[in-house]
């Protein structure tokens, strides 16, 4: 144990991998350096502080919206654990975005001691729910179904491949139309031929996402494109393929591939009008330069 050191020179690395990486319902066994230890006569016990470093985390408020740094809060540096071997208790970890300071994280875990200077970390849960986000785009997209996305995700990080596979079939099921619109709105502005405007229009019409892809006979404009390979159709392999009742695994492996897609889909959606509006604007200024 160490008074001497500050909070910023601390680091345990283990426990730092065990927040960002593992996902609640996970243990780990970690030794501690205490702080500040003494004997606390209310307590009984000796106690010391936890040194917390940073982590590297994804900020999701609009000024950020990657990953920055997160600070342990005064609170999360000042969390103190009794020294004594055999007792276990409840804790909340709170980290605050260094960059904006709008953006926090929280983390509830559970500590056992075991020795004076080892315990068990079990992680409770986090808010935001563990993993990588989902692209703002594909939230939004979601609209209503938000929810359900999110809960697809946090059963795509957590290996419930069944359950990951419902929610996002949900989702695209339940948006069809509005992923249908975006698709037509961006096709119309790059002067897609009328025969499929028409195709995806009358899809609007159909009740399920299968049957709808099924009618739509032209392919899309390039730049929707997924690896050269049309967004709607492997959705519609991978939703038909899933409903025949796969294993676990294979449906984990649809719900990634369903979400992949998804969001390849709303980026190139919002890039498609972009490039476009960007090379109109180089077309029209290299014409000017020409008629001078
Ligand atoms: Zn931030």
């Amino acid at each position: 144990m160490n008074e001497q050191q500050s909070p910023e020179a601390v680091t345990l690395p283990d426990l730092v991998d065990f927040f960002v990486n593992t996902p609640p319902g996970k243990e780990l066994h970690i030794s501690i350096n205490y702080r500040e230890p003494h004997w606390d006569a209310q307590a009984q016990a000796h106690m010391g502080k936890v040194a917390v470093s940073d982590l590297t985390l994804h900020c999701g408020s609009p000024a950020c919206g990657s990953d920055r740094q997160f600070a342990p809060t005064h609170a999360t540096l000042g969390v103190e654990l009794k020294t004594q071997t055999e007792t276990r208790q409840d804790r909340f970890f709170v980290f605050v975005c260094r960059n904006c300071r709008l953006f926090s994280k929280t983390y509830a875990v559970e500590i056992r001691m075991t020795k004076d200077d080892e315990a068990v970390v079990f992680k409770y849960g986090e808010d935001p729910p563990f993993g990588p986000p989902l692209p703002s785009r594909l939230l939004k997209l979601a609209e209503d179904q938000r929810d359900l996305l999110l809960k697809g995700r946090r059963c795509e990080n957590q290996g419930l491949g069944i359950a990951a596979f419902a929610y996002y079939r949900r989702v695209v099921e339940e948006q069809k139309n509005r992923i249908l619109d975006e698709i037509l709105r961006v096709s119309r502005t790059l002067g897609a031929p009328e025969e499929l405007l028409s195709e995806l229009e009358a899809a609007k019409q159909e009740r399920r996402f299968t049957q709808a892809i099924d009618g739509i006979k032209h392919g899309l404009p390039q730049a929707l494109l997924t690896n050269g390979h049309n967004p709607l159709a492997l959705l519609h392999n991978a939703l038909s393929e899933g409903l025949h009742g796969g294993s676990d695994d294979e449906c984990l492996e649809l719900a990634t591939s369903i979400r992949y897609v998804l969001s390849d889909l709303v980026e190139r959606l919002s890039h498609a009008l972009k490039n476009d509006a960007d090379l109109n604007k180089a077309v029209s200024k290299l014409l000017q330069v020409r008629q001078k």
